[in-house]
Parts: structure tokens; C-alpha cells; sequence
């Protein structure tokens, strides 16, 4: 990234800096010369040793999604430490390596730190460095390179929709969608359908939740395409392979590879991809045939029990028959079923965090969350909980109605046959939206109005969404590109304007409340002053939204014809009173009660974006934990960063890892009564409401769901890590020496026939592209398969460790989606390896 910095500032002797050529210089080198701007900014950070005056301050890492809470340690104005923080009852007393390595995300030289805008042409990474007043003025009047918002606005006569708006998952993201309501788009995409979109519907639809499974007490746990021991290491794992398994609880791994999960598990089946749902299916027809659910919980709480035991019957799901699709044998499926009814409710198929991976997932959900209640476990000690949450305050954002803002892009079937969805690309379209349908609609020019802009807060989608050829064009097609980010990612290097964000250690978040057995409340606190000239979003929304709401008032009233209305009826004069005496003279006309420049301001407060950011993010939370539990409530978030009714009475440290939250009493292992969340509050079976959107009401297995592999291809496997954060992470370099690049898992055997050895470089290819990286021969995965982790390869040549780091997934991974959410299916596509 080339980062020119104006002439003027130059002068003024602001900043010293080296100049590479004219005067374009690296962000290290503009790094190095701000240390001296900023008194917390560390001269050197390696060789602090935590000796010495410090201060402790509780916060929230946000290094992955999970938010465990941490102590920050700080001295002179430098985090020289971060702590997990044994009062949070969700991360207990934990903090992972990566939320050990968040000081780097903070002191990580390479990060954003100034506004910038667009010099030179989209992807190349050349940029001017701006004041934040230049930056919000491009963003409403543009530069000769791009158009502003003004202008877009103004031609496409106030459709607000023509802004598209995207986020990342975070505490701020809140805020971010508060700029997004008070807009008024219709436009929002977030990272749901890249990730979780389907689990969570599957789970809500059926049993009215994504519930969390109670690990502590279960006795028997199923747990399919969810490493937990490697992937993602959080508290929850923590007791899986210690209290959990400790006690003895059974663990059967259900995984196409050998995961360390695996190795740690009871029983591994190498099930083949994409056939979890025959599994289940298999499963559930045991227990159906044999009888072994628990009746009176079917009878009380199931709808559609009868149609859906005699679809599993009528179409054969035998364990037999799924041993032909899934490699598993059917003995197991049998012992399987059998033991789990065993134990259940105390047993959980666990519902897991992964992406969507294959075409069947949706209903591969449906029937994972209807096996789970055939036990009875729901909303039940040992099964899956719902757990309770805490109320918080409400704090009153805005979303004014805007005449000319269209509904959401989609694209709508006009005449749709009879059961079809009618939509192009999937069943439903969720608030998430589908990012893939809606990037490809907008390349291939099939949007019913123009998309012109776009924002994008804490989100990478060029690394993120398969097939980046397609998203860097729609990226270059949009023609205002805003980004805020803490990092200049892959997709910062297509933006027009760029807006630095603090990182987690520099604000204060959105207050959240955090359900579960053992519900709190918990905040992310401020641990130093923002470096450099980054601000936490709610200021940059607060300066941007002060530049921008006046002027795209005038072009709400130049084309809004409800708004002219109302204008001109606030200065009609009021009518003359009736019975007036006819025999007084003329009087003088009567004057309107309020004059066009007093109507204007009235009617404007509806419409004025500053609204929702009138006070400090700590003056927000203040408002919504003091409104409900006090001022106590205030002073222990900002103490401990956590925050629970009688907290004083109930917590309790035991040991070192051993912390009482509440008493074993007082816990919300049910909140239900032990039913299902959903309206009837029952399980659903047979979903009536999805038969009328084309969509299977209830699991079947469908013969395209057998994915074939191509001669001499594989089927491409992709995953995470526990030390990388996606692409989140993939700068940091205190992680990069726990996992420096990523491998491609082959099978030995092929890869010896092929004559590939380990740290071969191999090029992988598909029909949307190719990447490379090194070869990791292993019996761990079959010969169909290949697998490397995601996150890697990024091309953003300002991240200075990350760069060319890897192979990219999603540079092959084909752009196909499941049916149902137009979720990404991950694991759809064959690719063909060749060594380099
Ligand atoms: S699991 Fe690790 S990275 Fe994620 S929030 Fe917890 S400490 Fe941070």
C-alpha cells in the first residue's frame, strides 16, 4: 500500500518520515515517525516486563467472536499484558492464545491509521493521506476519481437503497447498523451466509433456538464437523476434554479427517463429506423402528412426529443404506442410536459453529435438532439449553421512512410455479441476506434499481466470500467504496475512502448481555486512548453523519413527495374558526402558526442522522444497565467488565480454575419448562410454511446431494484454526510463530503416486481459479479429499506478514450455494492439484 501524504501537511512538520520516490511512503514508515505524535505510544514493546507501576483495566477480546473477558495490564500507557479474566462466567477464567496475542492487533505496525482516499486505481493500494474532514467531504461530494454520496443520492432521486451497507460480526457492529437504519437502505449483508446462517434457522426453525449445548453434564456427546480441540479453543472446549470427558462422558467424532478432536474422541467415523444428513437420517430411523425415543416427550411436544417416522420409515433410511453414502459403518449408526437414547436427555448431538459446508445443510440441521428432541434433551440439564438473558436498557436509535428508498435487491420470479420460492437464487431471503446471490445479481446486472455505493464496516469479503475474481470486480463496479476497518485488508485496497477504527483495546463497545445457564451482562472497556488519529465507530459515525445529514436532507425534500407534504401542510395557516360574526370588518388573513424555516427544522429531526450519536458509547451503556439494575451494575462493568444480579453473593473463586458463578440452585439449565422455544412450542417435524417455498418440509436425503468427485480431482475441505482468526488474524505476527503458513492435508499415498512430499510447493486449481501453497502427505484425510485451513494468502501488499502468506481457500472454492438461505456451501467443489 502506497500512502501519499499532502504537501501541506508535509510542510507543517507534523509528521518526520522518510519518503519513498515522491512522495509516497509504507505504512511502517509511517508508524515509526507517529511514535513521537502520541504519548501512549510504546518506543519499544518487546521489552516491557510488567515491573513497575501498572494499572489493570477489564475488557473484552475480540479477537475471535467469542468474547471471553480479559484483564488488561497497562504501564506508561502501553498494554504490556492481557489476563483472562476469571469473573466472566462464559469464558470462566480463560483467554486463548490469540486473545493473548491482541496486544499485536493493537501495536501491530502495519495497522490503519489514518484517513485516506483513493489515488490511484482500484486495487492497486494507493492512497492519499487526509484529515478525517477531507475524508467525510469525499465521502459526501467525491473526488475527481469517484463520485460522493451527494451525487449518487441526487441522480438516483433519494433511493436510499442505493447504498449497500456490510459488516463483519462484532460489539460495534451494533453501532455500524445504526448508521444503516438511520440511512434508510434497504441493503444489508452480513457475514451470516458466509458462516453460520444455517445452523442457526435450521435450529430456530425446529426448535425455536440455536441452543447451546450443556457440555458439563452431558453424558454422551455426537459431535460432527465440529473440531473443537483445534479449531476454535474456547472455554467450551476446555470442558469437553477436561470436566466432560474427565467424568467419563462418551465423545464420538464424526469427521471426513482426523482431526486432534478425533484423537481425543471415543470413536472417529470418517464419514465421507456432505453426508452428515444420511447419518442422521440413519440414526433417527434406528430410533424410530426400534422405539427407543422417549415417548412422552414426543407426545407432548412434537408436531408432524407421525409424517416424519413414516417418511424415514417409507424411504429406507437404514443404517445400511447410509453406509453406502456416508462410509460409515452401519453396526455403528445401530450402536450409535442406541446408546445415545441411552443417555439421553443427558446426551447431545452437538449442534456446532461451522460454516454452512454443503448443499444439504439446512436440512441437515432440521433433522440433527429433531434427533436431539427424540431424547427429550431440550431445554434440559445435560441436553441442549436455552438458557436465560438478562435485560438490558433500551437506547432509542432512528429510522426514518424514506418515500423513495426501494426494498431490498432481490430478484423476484414473476410468475413463480406453484411450491417455487419465488426468488432466483434461494428460498428465503434472510435479514443476513445472501452474500454470493447478491454479488453475483449485481455483476450479472439483474438488480431491480441501481446499487451505486457501498459501506463496509469490520469486514474482509475479498477474503472472506468464494470466488474473489468475482468480488474484486463488483468492488471495482461499485462506484463509492467506503471501508472501516482496524487493518488494510484485501478489500481496504478496493475502497475509495478509508476510515481508520480503533481496535478493541481502544473503546468502549456496545454493554451485551450474554445468555446461558449462568446469564450476564458484560462490556468492553476502554484500555488506552486511541494511536494515532483512529476512532472508535461511534465517533467516526458521529463526524460523518454531522457532514452528511444536511445536505442529503435537501435531497430527501427535493424528491420526497411525503416529506413536501408535510412541509407544506406545517405552514398552512390554520383554518378560520366557523361562526364568525358576520357583521365584523375584514380582518387581516390569518398568519400560518409556523414559518417554512421552523417546519423545515421540526420535520428534519426525523430525518437527522446525527440522532443516534449524540453521546459517547459510555454515556449509552450507562443509560441502559443503570435503567435496570442501578448504579451498582455501572460501577461493577466498569471494574470487573461483568456483571450479574448478586454477583457479590454468588461469585466465588474455588481454585485457580474453578470459579462459582451462581449457585448450583439458582442455575437456568431450563427456562422452558423443558420445551422447545418455537411458537407452538413444540418441535417441527413437518414445516407446512417451508413446503410453500419449495423447500423439502421436512429432512429427506435428495440423490444431488451425493456430491461426485471427478476423475483425478478432490473434493476441497476447508476449516479453522485454533491459533487464526480467519483472515482477522492473519497479520498477527506473535500467532504467525504458532502456525506460520497453512499446509494442504493430501493423502500419502496419492500424494506419493503423484510424487508430492511433504513441503512441495502445489498449485490448487478449480473452475474459479487457483492458489498455492505447501503439501502436507497424511493419513489423516482419504484419497478424495484435500484440506487446508482458511484465512491464508492474503494479497494486500501492506500486510506486511500476511502478504502471499499461504494459500487462499477462496480463491478456488466455487461459488455454489445451498438452496434454502443462499448460504455459501463450502465444500462443493472439486479441484485438481499439481505440483509447482
Ligand atoms: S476464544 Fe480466544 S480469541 Fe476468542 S474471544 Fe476467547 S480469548 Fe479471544
Amino acid at each position: 500500500m502506497q500512502v501519499e501524504v499532502s504537501r501541506r501537511r508535509f510542510l507543517q512538520g507534523s509528521i518526520a518520515m522518510s519518503v519513498v520516490g515522491s512522495s509516497a511512503v509504507t505504512a511502517t514508515n509511517l508508524f515509526a515517525s507517529s511514535e513521537h505524535e502520541h504519548s501512549n505510544v510504546p518506543k519499544s514493546i518487546t521489552t516491557k516486563t510488567g515491573t513497575g507501576e501498572a494499572t489493570e483495566v477489564a475488557t473484552l477480546c475480540e479477537m475471535c467472536v467469542n468474547k471471553c473477558a480479559a484483564i488488561a495490564r497497562v504501564e506508561n500507557g502501553v498494554v504490556t499484558k492481557l489476563n483472562p479474566n476469571p469473573m466472566f462466567p462464559k469464558s470462566k477464567n480463560m483467554l486463548c492464545p490469540r486473545g493473548n496475542a491482541g496486544i499485536q492487533a493493537l501495536y501491530d505496525p502495519d495497522r490503519l491509521k489514518y484517513p485516506m482516499i483513493r489515488i490511484g486505481e482500484k486495487g492497486e493500494g494507493k492512497f492519499k493521506r487526509v484529515s478525517w474532514e477531507e475524508a467525510y467531504e469525499a465521502i459526501l461530494n467525491g473526488t475527481d476519481k469517484f463520485p460522493g454520496m451527494g451525487k449518487i443520492l441526487d441522480e438516483e432521486e433519494d433511493n436510499r437503497s442505493s447504498f449497500l451497507f456490510c459488516a463483519g460480526e462484532g460489539m460495534a457492529e451494533h453501532t455500524f447498523k445504526q448508521f444503516y437504519g438511520a440511512f434508510g437502505s434497504s441493503n444489508w449483508l452480513n457475514h451470516a451466509s458466509l458462516c453460520l446462517q444455517t445452523v442457526i434457522t435450521g435450529y430456530s426453525l425446529t426448535i425455536g433456538g440455536y441452543a447451546a449445548a450443556d457440555l458439563e453434564n452431558a453424558e454422551y456427546i455426537i459431535m460432527a464437523g465440529a473440531n473443537r480441540a483445534e479449531a476454535i479453543v474456547t472455554p467450551d472446549t476446555m470442558d469437553v476434554f477436561k470436566r466432560t470427558k474427565g467424568r467419563g462422558a462418551k465423545l464420538i467424532c464424526v469427521d471426513p479427517r482426523f482431526t486432534n478432536t478425533a484423537a481425543k474422541s471415543d470413536k472417529w467415523l470418517a464419514i465421507n463429506p456432505g453426508t452428515d444428513l444420511a447419518f442422521v437420517l440413519a440414526l433417527t430411523y434406528v430410533v424410530m423402528t426400534e422405539e427407543l425415543y422417549n415417548k412422552e416427550y414426543v407426545e407432548n411436544n412434537f408436531n408432524g412426529f407421525d409424517e416424519y417416522k413414516k417418511s424415514v420409515i417409507d424411504n429406507k433410511y437404514t443404517p445400511e443404506w447410509a453406509e453406502k453414502i456416508t462410509n460409515v459403518k452401519a453396526k455403528d449408526i445401530y450402536k450409535i442410536a442406541r446408546e445415545f437414547m441411552a443417555h439421553a436427555p443427558k446426551a447431545v448431538y452437538y449442534p456446532g459453529r461451522r460454516s454452512t459446508f454443503a448443499n444439504n445443510d439446512f436440512q441437515l440441521r432440521r433433522a440433527m435438532a429433531i434427533f436431539q428432541g427424540l431424547g427429550g434433551g431440550i431445554d434440559t440439564k445435560g441436553g441442549l439449553v436455552f438458557g436465560k438473558k438478562l435485560k438490558l436498557g433500551k437506547h432509542a436509535g432512528l429510522e426514518p421512512l424514506y418515500e423513495r428508498a426501494e426494498a431490498r435487491a432481490v430478484d423476484k420470479i414473476k410468475h413463480p410455479a406453484k411450491g417455487h420460492a419465488g426468488y432466483s437464487d434461494c428460498a428465503v431471503v434472510s435479514g443476513g441476506g445472501s452474500w454470493i446471490a447478491w454479488r453475483n445479481r449485481f455483476l450479472e446486472d439483474r438488480m431491480p434499481y441501481k446499487v451505486r455505493g457501498m459501506f463496509i464496516y469490520k469486514h474482509n469479503p475479498m477474503m472472506n466470500m468464494p470466488n474473489i475474481k468475482k468480488t474484486a470486480e463488483m468492488l471495482k463496479k461499485m462506484e463509492l467504496v467506503v471501508a472501516i476497518d482496524t487493518m488494510p485488508s484485501d478489500t481496504v485496497m478496493y475502497a475509495d475512502v478509508v476510515l481508520p477504527e480503533a481496535t478493541y483495546l481502544e473503546r468502549t463497545d456496545p454493554v451485551k448481555t450474554f445468555g446461558g445457564i449462568e446469564p450476564s451482562i458484560a462490556q468492553r472497556n476502554k484500555v488506552v486512548e486511541p494511536m494515532f488519529e483512529t476512532k472508535p465507530v461511534i465517533a467516526i459515525m458521529k463526524g460523518l453523519t454531522e457532514k452528511i445529514s444536511k445536505p442529503l436532507w435537501e435531497i430527501t425534500k427535493k424528491y420526497d413527495e411525503d416529506v413536501q407534504d408535510e412541509l407544506a401542510e406545517a405552514i398552512k395557516p390554520p383554518k378560520a374558526p366557523k361562526n364568525v360574526d358576520e357583521n365584523a370588518t375584514a380582518s387581516a388573513p390569518i398568519a400560518p402558526v409556523k414559518t417554512a424555516a421552523e417546519a423545515d427544522a421540526e420535520i428534519y429531526e426525523e430525518f437527522d442522522l446525527t440522532k443516534p450519536f449524540h453521546h459517547s458509547q459510555e454515556e449509552v451503556n450507562e443509560h441502559m444497565v443503570k435503567s435496570v439494575y442501578g448504579e451498582e451494575a455501572v460501577k461493577a462493568l466498569k471494574e470487573h467488565g461483568v456483571f450479574y444480579p448478586d454477583m457479590d453473593k454468588y461469585y466465588k473463586s474455588i481454585s485457580v480454575n474453578e470459579h462459582q458463578y451462581y449457585p448450583e440452585k439458582e442455575k437456568h439449565y431450563s427456562v422452558n419448562g423443558g420445551l422447545p422455544k418455537t411458537k407452538s412450542k413444540k418441535v417441527e417435524c413437518n414445516l407446512a410454511s417451508l413446503a410453500k417455498k419449495g423447500v423439502d418440509p421436512m429432512p429427506i436425503w435428495r440423490e444431488e446431494y451425493n456430491f461426485k468427485v471427478e476423475d483425478g480431482k478432490f473434493r476441497l475441505l476447508t476449516g479453522r484454526h485454533a491459533q487464526f482468526t480467519q483472515s482477522g488474524t492473519s497479520n498477527n505476527s506473535v500467532l504467525r510463530d504458532l502456525i506460520m503458513e497453512n499446509y494442504i492435508w493430501i493423502n500419502k499415498r496419492v500424494a506419493k503416486k503423484r510424487g508430492i512430499e511433504f513441503g512441495d510447493m502445489v498449485e490448487v486449481s478449480s473452475r474459479t481459479g487457483k492458489t498455492q501453497l505447501k503439501a502436507y502427505p497424511t493419513e489423516k484425510v482419504g484419497p478424495n479429499a484435500v484440506f487446508f485451513v482458511h484465512g491464508f494468502g492474503e494479497e494486500s501488499e501492506a500486510l506486511t506478514w500476511a502478504y502471499k502468506n499461504g494459500g487462499n481457500d477462496n480463491a478456488v472454492i466455487e461459488d455454489v450455494t445451498e438452496p434454502v438461505y443462499g448460504a455459501a456451501s463450502m465444500h462443493e467443489t472439486n479441484v485438481e492439484i499439481r505440483k509447482v
